[in-house]
């Protein structure tokens, strides 16, 4: 059974027990209601349904899709006669992805026989969009991040903020679209707007006074995730490495959504992983500190200094000393697969040296003697 809180006057929670703490609204005017998403499975919206039409006494005229995902729009086609309310990316996405995540779904589950997409109506491409009725104002603010297509919903005159995906327990930037960044920025809106109570899109609502610790917590866990996935990619670590990478490593508190999380938190850390490996750039490997490729260098020295005449090395602008060793450290390996000289002229080289080596052996060994 769905539970239903009532946070003002005319505004109601219901969260489904089904799926996640997912969470939908009501808000109640004297010229009908406004319902905010619509639950994914069907025996919960029609909980819904009839608590708006029975309990309440209202009928629903506009329905709000706060963004594309199943869990939010899937029982939209049970309030057929409302007009529905979303971004326009949603519209499109709702069209393109959603339609094909239901196919899949009906699938595996035939209960979902029934359950269509219903594309909204009313659709806006503006940072902000205003719904009115009865006396009522809904600010519908874009909020993208956990999903490009994402809007907020503030009941302007109740203060209660029905922040979606937006926020939740654990911040999920997942799937195709997401974004660690404009989930930031966001959740910094978000800390910046004065409401009374906010609904977040699974789990339990949180009260004035804790809005700001909570988001905080939440912006926080994002940038640690970040920074943890960066580092791995600098290290040339690979993404399984990231699977020791655990939630609890994080300090994110109040993780709800039972044992959804430390999935989440995966699906988030591996979804980083993705998008950041294209922009972060690895350490420079180190060199080598094998003798071998010790030695080679101290043999190729003179021979190159012998080579190189000297136009071409005017021609070549001269390196200052720490770019020098900079990339001296990076060609080596390189250099190292493929000798300048031939193996004739390296065996000469080295003979060369160890003549040279043994000559200055000898002579010290005499002048030891001579003592
Ligand atoms: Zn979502």
């Amino acid at each position: 059974m769905t539970k239903i809180e009532r946070l003002s006057d005319n505004v109601y929670v219901f969260t489904s027990d089904r799926y996640a703490q997912v969470t939908a609204g009501v808000v109640l005017t004297p010229d009908g209601a406004i319902v905010i998403d619509t639950l994914p499975y069907e025996d919960e919206t029609r909980d819904m349904r009839e608590f708006i039409e029975r309990k309440l006494g209202s009928v629903v005229r506009y329905v709000v899709n706060t963004h594309h995902h199943a869990d939010h729009v899937f029982g939209t086609w049970i309030f057929g006669g409302a007009h529905v309310v979303a971004h326009a990316l949603c519209a499109e996405l709702l069209h393109t992805r959603t339609r094909e995540g239901l196919k899949r779904a009906q699938q595996d589950s035939p209960d979902m026989a029934k359950v269509h997409i219903v594309l909204p109506q009313v659709t806006f491409r503006t940072s902000q969009f205003r719904l009115t009725l009865g006396g009522k104002t809904l600010i519908l603010t874009h909020s993208p991040g956990h999903s490009p297509d994402l809007v907020t919903v503030l009941v302007n005159e109740d203060r209660v903020l029905f922040a979606s995906d937006t926020v939740m327990s654990i911040p999920v930037i997942a799937g195709t679209g997401g974004s660690l960044k404009n989930l930031l920025g966001s959740l910094q809106d978000v800390v910046l707007t004065d409401v009374e109570m906010l609904v977040q899109g699974h789990g339990d609502v949180i009260l004035r006074g804790e809005i700001r610790d909570s988001v905080r917590g939440q912006i926080r866990y994002l940038q640690t995730i970040d920074a943890h996935v960066r580092r791995t990619l600098k290290r040339r670590l690979s993404k399984e490495t990231l699977a020791n990478y655990l939630l609890a490593a994080t300090n994110l508190v109040k993780v709800q959504m039972g044992g959804l999380a430390e999935n989440l938190h995966q699906t988030n850390v591996n979804a980083l992983y993705d998008q950041l490996r294209r922009s972060v750039r690895p350490y420079p490997s180190t060199p080598r500190t094998r003798p071998a490729a010790v030695a080679k260098p101290r043999v190729r020295k003179p021979l190159a200094a012998k080579r190189s005449s000297p136009v071409r090395k005017a021609a070549r602008p001269a390196p200052k000393p720490a770019a020098r060793t900079a990339k001296r450290k990076l060609v080596q390996p390189k250099a190292k697969s493929k000798p300048v000289k031939s193996k004739k002229e390296l065996r000469k080289a080295e003979k060369k040296l160890t003549h040279k080596r043994e000559k200055s052996a000898r002579k010290a060994a005499k002048a030891k003697k001579s003592k």
